[in-house]
């Protein structure tokens, strides 16, 4: 017997989804099954994660505000002029509240989906991975090598997601989030010391 009720999650997840991020969320979710396979993590667990991380993406900034403070989610300021980013928190509340979601693994995966986090789980890893790379993205540079990196090396593939993340937002740096930096130095030090000792 199934865990979740995957049918009656999607029925719901699509009212409150526009088409194209529900369409994304469903590659997500088939991403995070197939990184979970290759990582022997809970299939199930990891579908959750992916089918529901962005459920809080399709609410307005002020109504994500508002949210906020109904479940007492803690806002920064850097968050409140920077809302898009809620849309993790608070979606792991969301998941919590409205779809049932006891898991804690897959509610912090859900929490930092989008700027990442040092040491992160592996369920962790696979989300925000999954995310990046899942079969609708088209944006980014280097997917194909990335997307390959992601069934090789995990905590690689995290490093290389970050610094293009970084490169990218460099346009503008005062989005940059400091969670995401904090994430990259921790998996570029992971990174040079591979290297330097050689250890694959
Ligand atoms: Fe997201
Ligand atoms: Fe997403």
């Amino acid at each position: 017997m199934s865990k979740y009720n995957f049918i009656k999650m999607q029925k719901k997840l699509s009212k409150y989804l526009d088409e194209e991020r529900y369409a994304h969320t469903l590659g997500v979710m088939y991403t995070c099954a197939a990184l979970a396979m290759a990582y022997g993590y809970d299939l199930e667990a990891a579908q959750a994660a992916g089918l529901l991380h962005d459920c809080a993406k399709c609410i307005s900034g002020e109504k994500k505000l508002e949210l906020c403070k109904q479940y007492k989610v803690s806002v920064s300021d850097f968050e409140k002029h920077h809302s898009f980013l809620l849309h993790a928190k608070l979606g792991a509340c969301i998941a919590r509240e409205k779809y049932g979601i006891e898991d804690p693994e897959v509610l912090s995966a859900i929490t930092y989906h989008t700027t990442g986090r040092r040491e992160m789980s592996l369920l962790e890893k696979i989300l925000y991975i999954a995310d990046y790379i899942e079969p609708m993205r088209d944006k980014a540079k280097n997917l194909s090598k990335i997307r390959a990196l992601a069934f090789q090396d995990l905590d690689e593939c995290i490093y290389e997601i970050l610094k293009d993340t970084l490169e990218y937002l460099k346009q503008n740096p005062q989005d940059i989030d400091e969670t995401t930096k904090i994430a990259f130095l921790y998996y570029k030090e992971l990174h040079d010391k591979r290297r330097e000792g050689g250890v694959k």
